[in-house]
């Protein structure tokens, strides 16, 4: 009886058997792929696209008919991704919707970023999202992105992962000179102007121009690419860290990584979607960009092309759209800071995540006295426990560390405005916005079978 009255986290490894856990490890091979191939919103596009065509999803344009069973994807400007599968049953019971984002913390290079100093050549950058400036020095850097062109073309540009490419690097001080540095409060050692990327420092001889070492970067961009420094005005070029993803510990329990956040739900939401074909709901993943910056634009959650997908699938079935919307159910699928022993006094221990204990629900984000969150209701959360009782996935609940300790937030806030039913749900994160952050392989498969089960309950 007393076992009853008790709530007791679970820990995946104390109910999962060697095939669970098998299968556990297996599901994240998967996912590391998908982490390599998706450091940028847009080679999240390109690649879950991929995915979904090879399970018989078709590119949707308004207007386009629907029947029950028909598998659409709708890219929304090779930014933010939309996929969607139409259920049997009434389109008026709603849709269930899993949102994440495929944007992640990172370095983007300025408009007019290419200079010379001091025997270098150096590219400017203004860092997007939550970056934590110090993490992103003296440490193997790639470049990832697309130059817009005059003539309508895009040139896609991607150096620094593979083997035999160069990387790219931001200088720090040495020890022996950073008497002052090390003296500064950590957010103001490395100053934002200070993340510039090491380009090179071989001058080109047969020149007239001052700027000998720029030029010879200019030139061989030229070459390799096609553009001139003007074409960066019109370029989105991110620098991200160069390394693939790894499995971390003797046990590889772990995995390391540039950009779980937020690619550690992106994933499962595909996979759960995949497998839902026998689902009589009609279901809908959200893959948004610009969750790192306030979800913004019109990749960014805050988009109404939200509603109008919901609206056009209404109306191609035949529904009422504020019917639909009030009986949708969402899970803001993003991910949560993992109780950390190292920093264990910015958490509070019996409501922060677990490693191994499942996929993380919080009720609530936001910071202060619950300011910014949409504070899901008890009776979705009642649901949601329940469902996942019955096709036995491994939860918790967390909120991101104490009370009054920080904060954060979700798209969840930008889509229950909308008068649908909607809670986080994600993964625990250990070092959340580093250019290497560590997630558990028994957490990433519980997202999937936590999707999954929200798909087809
Ligand atoms: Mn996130
Ligand atoms: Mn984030």
């Amino acid at each position: 009886m007393s076992n009853e009255l008790l709530y007791k986290r679970t820990n995946f490894y104390e109910v999962a058997d060697e095939a669970e856990i098998n299968a556990a490890y297996d599901y994240c091979e998967g996912y590391k792929t998908y982490l390599d191939e998706c450091k940028t919103e847009r080679e999240a596009v390109k690649y879950s696209i991929k995915l979904a065509e090879e399970k018989g999803y078709k590119p949707y344009s308004f207007g386009m008919p629907m029947k029950a069973g028909d598998k659409f994807y709708y890219n929304n400007r090779g930014r933010n991704l939309y996929l969607f599968r139409i259920g049997s049953e009434d389109i008026n019971n709603g849709i269930r919707i899993v949102a994440s984002h495929i944007d992640s913390p990172r370095l983007d290079f300025k408009q007019v970023p290419i200079y010379e100093e001091g025997g270098f050549c150096f590219a400017k950058t203004h860092y997007y999202g939550g970056v934590r400036k110090y993490q992103w020095v003296a440490m193997p850097l790639a470049l990832h992105g697309t130059v817009a062109k005059k003539d309508g073309t895009t040139v896609d540009i991607k150096i620094g992962d593979e083997a035999g490419d160069p990387v790219f690097y931001i200088n720090d001080l040495l020890p022996h000179l950073a008497k002052e540095q090390s003296a500064k409060p950590l957010g103001q050692a490395i100053p934002a102007e200070s993340l510039n990327i090491l380009l090179g420092s071989r001058p080109l001889n047969d020149t007239e121009e001052s700027n000998k070492i720029k030029m010879n970067i200019l030139t061989i961009l030229n070459e390799k690419y096609g553009i001139v420094e003007e074409d960066f005005l019109s370029a989105d070029i991110f620098v991200v860290p160069a390394a693939n993803a790894s499995d971390v510990g003797f046990d590889r329990s772990l995995i390391s990584a540039y950009g779980h956040d937020d690619r550690v739900c992106a994933y499962p939401s595909l996979t759960a979607l995949f497998e839902s074909d026998a689902s009589e709901h009609t279901l809908m993943v959200v893959l948004a960009d610009k969750e790192e910056i306030g979800s913004e634009g019109n990749t960014g959650m805050q988009c109404a092309l939200f509603t109008d997908i919901m609206g056009a699938i209404t109306e191609a079935m035949g529904g009422n759209l504020y019917t639909v919307k009030a009986n949708s159910k969402c899970l803001s699928s993003d991910v949560n800071a993992c109780f950390d022993p190292n920093f264990a006094s910015v958490y509070e221990s019996m409501n922060a995540a677990k490693i191994n204990c499942g996929i993380t629900m919080s009720k609530y984000t936001g910071s202060g006295g619950k300011g910014g969150t949409n504070d899901a209701p008890a009776e979705y959360i009642a649901w949601i426990r329940k469902i996942y009782e019955e096709n036995g996935v491994i939860w918790q609940t967390a909120e991101l560390g104490k009370t009054d300790q920080g904060g954060g937030g979700t798209v969840a806030k930008y889509i229950a405005k909308h008068n649908i039913e909607t809670v986080d749900l994600g993964v625990g994160v250990i070092s959340m916005h580093a250019p290497y952050e560590v997630v558990a392989k028994a957490d990433v498969y519980t997202a999937h079978k936590a999707f999954l089960a929200f798909n087809i309950a």
